[in-house]
């Protein structure tokens, strides 16, 4: 029987404004799960606007109403707005198409949180995990999970969220929102190289820990190379998140579920396969009872993002996760990363109190017997 449901509010809308970021990113997801017969196991949800107070939550009052003048912009203004923010296109339609998309997440929290379903996905764009208090960033206008995040624990009462950031950037947005805040711990793990990837932040580093009471409630991964594999994401979820996560002990697991950290995208130019994140899921969804929302962030080579939406909706409906082929061990590049995180931490849980005296054994375990000795 299939105890678990999954919620699926997704934006219709045949809106222009969808189109400056291509559309079928979420028709062609949408087909896809229609099709495969997926969708209707779901529970579909309403979607709804986020309010002005939702919106602030996450966002300053001067941008929120520096954004609702938007749609009444000539293009020439739009352009100049624009240009105030990196790597971000208003269009006149943006703004309605924000609200929705953090609205979604909203309808989720809400579905999830009264027990009306017990995990879901959110299909939507913009995405939102760049977008920061006053300002527009890569794609995103507002921060859908970090809204979602703030009002779980003002609506709920809930008391530690944990927010997995499985896309291929940082999530700058949400580790601002939060640095400070120890009842949201935050995961991402990014492409970064050394910081020589957008958005090339030095407060991507793994070092980068979170601030006061914040301290060690913020978890950053650099991939310092490309074309990681499955047995790296799956060994970094397993000597890093896992661990923190369960001592941690979320009341909330939300996902900012992007898919350009799967093999074929252009962004991410990682070499991980669709099925590694029906692993991710079921791993998160031991956590918080198994309550869990996934909102999509970004994913640009539609391939491989129809293929990861339909694993992660599979699993959050509750069918077995498939083999992963041929896991390979991680390289020594995550292996690097993974210690220094580990390192980073383990003044902060007692599940890695010993992370840097094993650092050697660890990683010769690892390596195995060739590489024993580094
Ligand atoms: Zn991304």
């Amino acid at each position: 029987s299939y105890l678990a449901k999954c919620c699926f509010p997704y934006l219709t809308s045949t809106d222009p404004a969808c189109k400056i970021e291509v559309p079928e990113r979420l028709t062609v997801s949408h087909e896809t799960l229609v099709r495969t017969g997926l969708a209707d196991r779901c529970v579909s949800v309403p979607v709804r606007e986020a309010t002005d107070a939702e919106i602030l939550l996450a966002h300053s009052e001067e941008y929120l109403e520096a954004v609702k003048k938007t749609p009444y912009m000539s293009l020439e203004d739009l352009m100049e707005f624009t240009r105030q923010y990196g790597d971000v296109y208003f269009h006149p339609n943006i703004y309605h198409c924000a609200k929705l998309a953090a609205g979604a997440a909203l309808q989720l929290v809400d579905s999830v949180m009264t027990g009306k379903v017990r995990n879901g996905m959110a299909l939507v764009r913009p995405p939102g995990h760049h977008s920061m208090r006053s300002a527009a960033n890569g794609f995103c206008v507002f921060n859908n999970v970090a809204i979602a995040a703030q009002y779980a624990k003002q609506k709920y009462g809930v008391q530690r969220v944990l927010i997995v950031d499985w896309d291929i950037h940082h999530g700058q947005g949400v580790q601002y929102c939060f640095e400070d805040d120890p009842s949201v711990l935050y995961f991402s793990w990014h492409r970064y190289e050394h910081q020589k990837f957008w958005p090339h932040l030095r407060d991507s580093d793994y070092d980068i820990v979170g601030k006061e009471k914040g301290a060690g409630f913020n978890i950053n991964v650099p991939w310092n190379k490309v074309g990681m594999e499955n047995g790296d994401y799956l060994s970094v979820f397993c000597h890093v998140l896992l661990p923190v996560a369960y001592e941690f002990c979320p009341d909330l697991v939300l996902v900012c579920a992007g898919f350009d950290s799967a093999i074929g995208d252009p962004e991410g130019e990682m070499c991980a396969t669709p099925d590694v994140f029906a692993h991710l899921t079921h791993l998160l969804m031991n956590l918080a009872g198994g309550k869990l929302c996934a909102v999509l962030e970004g994913g640009y080579n539609l391939t491989s993002l129809v293929q990861s939406v339909c694993q992660t909706v599979q699993t959050l409906l509750g069918d077995p996760v498939p083999r992963p082929a041929s896991l390979k061990s991680p390289c020594i590049s995550a292996l690097e990363s993974l210690q220094c995180v580990r390192s980073a931490h383990k003044a902060y849980w007692s599940c890695l109190k010993h992370a840097g005296n094993h650092n050697r054994a660890f990683s010769r375990a690892f390596k195995g017997p060739e590489a024993a000795g580094v």
